[in-house]
């Protein structure tokens, strides 16, 4: 079984969309839906939840107010000021345990903190993993391989040929646990300069972990100039850019219809996201 990345530098360039194409198009793919702090893949797959379970990244300190004599060690020693009137606040506890080895009467304990939930869920394209975050809760980079290996285990099972991620932005932990392990990468990039930049961050890290990447020029028509710079720079990477995506109103009416823009007729998007799709599945099996 195969998996691929979609991928971007940041927020907003468009890659679910692609990734809801990929789904459509795919015939036997399962979907996990990376982006465990802003998921948004749901907002056009309409996920059914069939199964939900809690999501632990981490503890908690919990103080025993039955063995606690109020002498305050624990409020003054915790740099993180966690403990206010002798109860531990769970948001700002770091889990770092100090407090358990100051308190003279053993009144603290460390506790697993729930952090969030994972789902698999049914979905019109077939399964879809996902993952929601808790508030202010951070080792999202440890969700995102709980949902990569849900995925991958159901996927098997499933006979599923292919995984297709739906990565976080940026390229820090959780972009890095996306990643690692996958067939191939699809960096969708906008041509801005911040654009050029964040695709390069990411083909970087990508090649630090030796994964093969492709890239795709979305809303390329906006600034003929920025896509030229990115092409000659993916030339010097040797890594092929595989679609071209024009901008056009119609990719929002999608959205809006709940539809992925390979189920809604988007023109040209829709024939290049095909294409696309093609280009990226020869690349993978060949
Ligand atoms: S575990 Fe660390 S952060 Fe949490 S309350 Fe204790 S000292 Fe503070
Ligand atoms: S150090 Fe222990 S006994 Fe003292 S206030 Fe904290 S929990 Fe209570």
């Amino acid at each position: 079984m195969k998996q691929l990345t979609i991928i971007s530098g940041k927020g907003g360039t468009g890659k679910t969309t692609i990734t809801a194409a990929f789904a459509h198009l795919s015939k036997n793919a399962i979907l996990a839906d990376s982006d465990v702090d802003a998921a948004d893949l749901h907002l056009i797959l309409e996920p059914e939840i069939k199964q939900q379970k809690e999501y632990s990244g981490g503890s908690a300190a919990f103080i025993d107010e039955q063995k606690c004599i109020q002498c305050g060690i624990c409020v003054e020693k915790c740099r993180f000021e966690a403990i206010k009137d002798f109860v531990v606040d769970p948001i700002s506890c770091e889990g770092c345990t100090f407090c358990t080895y100051v308190c003279p009467e053993n009144a603290i304990v460390m506790r697993e903190k729930i952090s969030g939930n994972w789902f698999v869920s049914s979905t019109r394209e077939g399964i879809m993993v996902h993952a929601k975050l808790g508030i202010a809760e951070d080792n999202s980079g440890k969700l995102v391989s709980v949902v990569r290996h849900h995925a991958k285990d159901i996927g098997e099972k499933n006979k599923n040929n292919l995984v297709i991620i739906d990565g976080p932005p940026g390229i820090g932990c959780p972009v890095i646990a996306s990643i690692t392990g996958a067939d191939m990468i699809l960096v969708v990039t906008e041509p801005t300069l911040s654009g050029l930049h964040d695709m390069e961050r990411v083909l970087d890290t990508a090649k630090h972990f030796s994964i093969p990447a492709m890239v795709c020029v979305n809303k390329y028509d906006i600034n003929s100039e920025n896509t030229k710079k990115i092409e000659k720079k993916c030339a010097v990477r040797k890594v092929p850019v595989v679609g071209h995506l024009p901008y056009d109103k119609a990719v929002i009416a999608a959205m809006i219809r709940k539809k992925s823009v390979a189920e809604y007729d988007c023109g040209e998007v829709t024939k290049n996201v095909k294409k696309m799709w093609d280009k990226v599945t020869r690349a993978l099996w060949e």
